[in-house]
């Protein structure tokens, strides 16, 4: 298995964030985690880039142990995240900030071929490569903090809410990136409120609730399961009990309202 979590428990001092989660990615897959504010999901990139340490549980990576292991040797091994909020660094250059990315490496023939593949995919950077971080659009800083990651070469890269903050047009823009990059055999853990736009470019997914992982399966699946689609997928539920009303009579839509209540709480 290519990256491997095991039952994970992280505290935040009395606060239990994660509770128990377990799940895996394999080589080359888009793997989303899905879930609500504060479901656990930044939390568990986290983990897994070392900048959190899990109170047990355990991460294999490439059948290496990272659950102890430092953040700055876990980007050396090829894995690299791309935070939520994007944190740039907004007083210096979009060029500058790219060349950060590739701190942990020295060949220059290598930082600058991974210059292109950045300037590639997103060829607004390389137009505004003199330009201060800080003056950029909302969506040109998700690019320039996905560009950063991508710096690194990572063999998984670790995308944190890519759309957060962005216009329909620009999320659409993101996550056709994202199906490029993994395309060229990057792995991909993303992490998305945007269930919808998640589910629609990953192979499996995994719904977090409250620290814990309450559903999984191909993403195909789950698109297509009802609960899903009520809780993450803003199905009008109602629907469904009209359905069963037309169905069923008066009785069977009490039951069908009831059922999709529950699937929410
Ligand atoms: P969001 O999309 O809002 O970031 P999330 O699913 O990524 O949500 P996390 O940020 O992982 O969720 O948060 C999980 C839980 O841990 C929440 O209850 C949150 O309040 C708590 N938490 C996160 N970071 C900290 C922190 N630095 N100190 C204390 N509690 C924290």
């Amino acid at each position: 298995m290519f990256l491997q979590v095991e039952d994970l428990n992280v505290f935040y001092g009395a606060i239990q964030a994660l509770h128990g989660v377990s799940f895996s990615v394999e080589e080359k897959e888009i793997v989303s985690l899905i879930g609500a504010n504060g479901a656990g999901k930044s939390t568990t990139l986290r983990a897994i880039s070392g900048l959190v340490r899990p109170k047990s549980g355990r991460i294999t990576y490439q059948g290496r142990d990272l659950t102890r292991m430092r953040a700055h040797s876990i980007v050396g091994l090829g894995i690299s995240q791309c935070p939520e909020g994007r944190r740039i660094f907004t007083n210096l250059s979009v060029l500058e900030n790219l060349e950060m990315g590739a701190y942990t490496r020295s060949d220059r023939k290598e930082i600058a071929d991974s210059l292109e593949r950045v300037f590639h995919h997103f060829p607004r950077l390389k137009e505004r490569r003199r330009q201060e971080a800080g003056t950029l659009s909302g969506g040109e800083q998700q690019m320039l903090a996905m560009g950063r990651a991508l710096m690194a070469r990572p063999r998984l890269l670790l995308l944190d809410e890519p759309s957060m903050g962005l216009s329909p047009i620009l999320v659409e823009e993101i996550f056709k990136i994202i199906k490029d990059i993994n395309a060229e055999g990057t792995t991909v853990l993303l992490v998305e409120q945007n269930a919808a736009m998640a589910l629609a470019i990953s192979n499996r997914a995994y719904v977090l609730e409250t620290g814990r992982v309450i559903a999984h399966g191909p993403a195909a699946e789950l698109r297509a399961d009802k609960r899903i689609r009520a809780a993450y997928l803003g199905d009008v539920i109602e629907t469904d009990a009209a359905g069963a009303a037309g169905a069923a009579g008066a009785a069977g839509a009490a039951g069908a309202a009831g059922a999709a209540g529950a699937a929410l709480s």
